[in-house]
C-alpha cells in the first residue's frame, strides 16, 4: 500500500534521488570507524572561543539588530566590507554586486530556482560536487558533463558541449570537491572566453581557494571575465555567478555564505530569498562580521592551511606506503579532499561494505558524475582526521585494497 504521502508530493520530488551511498555512510558513523567520508572540516582548531566573545561584543554593542528582522540582500555593513576586500586586479565589486546566502549551498538551490527550467541541459564537470546535482536536479536539469585531468576541466572538449546550448555551466575551478585538482590559469581563460562566446551563464562555486597550502594562487574565473570585459571602475556585470562561503575559512555552523554577481541577477536573488527565509540569521552575519572586520578571520586562516597541507602530506605519505601499485591518486595543492582511481574492474561501492569491516570509510566516486560511470573511483577528506587516525585509516584501506587486488 502506498503511504499517505506517496499520494500528495509534488512532481519535482520524483527529481529528488535519495542515494543508496548515502545509507550505506550511515554505517561509517560509528566511533570506531575512522572516517576520510565526511567533508568536515578540522573541528579542533574552531576558534570557539573568538566566536563566544565576538556573540558577546554583538550582543552588547548591537544587541537588537542582531535579533531583529534584517534586509534579504544581507547585513549592509557586511556587504561592504566584502565588496570592499574584493575589488581588486581590474574586479570592481559593490555592494549591489553582492547577496548573503544561509550556506553556498542554498545559493545553489537559488540558482536552480532562478535559472533552470524542466528539460535544460546543466553542463557540470565530471566528477563534481554532488550536492550541486542535488540542488538543481528538482527543478529539472538534465546534466551533461565535460570530463577532468590533474589540471582541472578538460576545456579541448568544452567547446562541444557549450554548442548543445546548456543553460548555464557550474564548475569548481580550486581544489575542487570531490577530485582535489586545480584548474590550470590557461584553462580558466578558455573557460571564461568560450562561456563569453556561447553567452552562457558560469556558476563558479569556490568554497577552498582560500585553503591553498601549496603553490602560487590563480585569478577566479570571475576576475578574468571581468579583465576581459574591461570592466574596471564599473559594478561587475558580466555572465559569472560566484559562490563563496564562511564555512571553510570560519566555521560552517554559522551557514554564513555570499554570491557575487550582476546587480540585476542579486535584485531577483532578493525575491527569491524573501520566499526562502526572509534573509540569513542575522546574529550570525553580524558576529561575522564582527570576525572579518577585526581581521580575526584573516589570521585564523594560515592555522587551517597548515594543520590541512600537514594532512595531505600524511596522507599521501601512507598512500604512497600502503595502497598496492596500479592504484592512483591526486596530489591536490590545497582544500580538503583527495581523489584515487583503483584500477578498472574494481567497485568503490563495493570495497566501501569491505572497509566499514575494517573500521574505515570514504566515499565512493559514483554520486559524483553526473552521467555515470566512476564506479572504480573514490574521495577521501584528509581534513577532519587526527595524523594518528590518518596513518592508521590509510593502513587499513591500503589492506582492503590488496585483499581485493588479490581475489
Ligand atoms: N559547494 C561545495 C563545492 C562544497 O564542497 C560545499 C560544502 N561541502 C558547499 C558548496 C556548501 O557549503 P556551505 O556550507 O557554504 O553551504
Amino acid at each position: 500500500m502506498p503511504d499517505f504521502w506517496d499520494l500528495h508530493y509534488a512532481q519535482r520530488v520524483q527529481l529528488m534521488k535519495s542515494s543508496a551511498i548515502r545509507d550505506l555512510l550511515k554505517l561509517t558513523e560509528q566511533p570506531e570507524v575512522i572516517s576520510f567520508a565526511g567533508g568536515l572540516p578540522a573541528a579542533e582548531i574552531f576558534p570557539v572561543e573568538k566566536v563566544a566573545s565576538a556573540t558577546q561584543k554583538v550582543l552588547q554593542e548591537r544587541g537588537v539588530q542582531a535579533l531583529q528582522y534584517g534586509p534579504s540582500e544581507g547585513y549592509r555593513p557586511l556587504l561592504e566590507l566584502i565588496a570592499q576586500t574584493s575589488s581588486r586586479d581590474g574586479l570592481t565589486i559593490t555592494p549591489e554586486n553582492i547577496f548573503i546566502v544561509s550556506g553556498s549551498q542554498q545559493g545553489l538551490d537559488f540558482v536552480g530556482r532562478l535559472l533552470v527550467n524542466p528539460g535544460d541541459l546543466v553542463l557540470v564537470e565530471s566528477p563534481t560536487y554532488m550536492g550541486a546535482l542535488q540542488a538543481m536536479a528538482p527543478y529539472g536539469a538534465d546534466y551533461i558533463t565535460v570530463p577532468s585531468d590533474e589540471n582541472g576541466l578538460r576545456t579541448d572538449a568544452l567547446e562541444e558541449m557549450l554548442a548543445l546550448k546548456p543553460k548555464l555551466m557550474y564548475v569548481l575551478p580550486n581544489f575542487q570537491n570531490p577530485s582535489g585538482v586545480t584548474l590550470s590559469l590557461e584553462r580558466r581563460k578558455r573557460l571564461v572566453e568560450l562561456a563569453n562566446r556561447y553567452g552562457v551563464p558560469v556558476v563558479e562555486d569556490d568554497p577552498y581557494s582560500q585553503l591553498r597550502f601549496e603553490g602560487e594562487p590563480l585569478p577566479s574565473l570571475l576576475t578574468l571575465d571581468s579583465q576581459l570585459r574591461k570592466s574596471e571602475g564599473e559594478p561587475y556585470r558580466g555572465n559569472i555567478i560566484q559562490l563563496n562561503t564562511f564555512s571553510k575559512v570560519l566555521t560552517p555552523g554559522l551557514r554564513v555564505a555570499w554570491i557575487v554577481a550582476s546587480p540585476e541577477l542579486v535584485r531577483k536573488l532578493v525575491q527569491t530569498k524573501q520566499g526562502a527565509d526572509l534573509h540569513t540569521a542575522s546574529l550570525n552575519q553580524l558576529i561575522v562580521h564582527e570576525l572579518l572586520r577585526e581581521g580575526f578571520i584573516e589570521q585564523h586562516i594560515p592555522l587551517i592551511r597548515r594543520t590541512y597541507g600537514e594532512r595531505r602530506n600524511i596522507m599521501l605519505q601512507a598512500m604512497e606506503e600502503h595502497f598496492p601499485a596500479g592504484i592512483r591518486w591526486t596530489r591536490p595543492q590545497g582544500g580538503m579532499f583527495l581523489w584515487v582511481v583503483l584500477p578498472e574492474g574494481l567497485n568503490s561501492t563495493e570495497l566501501l561494505r569491505e572497509a566499514v569491516k575494517e573500521n574505515v570509510a570514504f566515499v565512493p566516486g559514483t554520486p559524483f558524475h553526473a552521467q555515470g560511470g566512476g564506479e572504480n573511483t573514490l574521495r577521501l577528506s584528509f581534513s577532519n582526521a587526527t595524523p594518528e587516525q590518518i596513518r592508521e585509516g590509510i593502513a587499513r584501506l591500503g589492506r582492503v585494497f590488496h585483499k581485493a587486488l588479490a581475489e
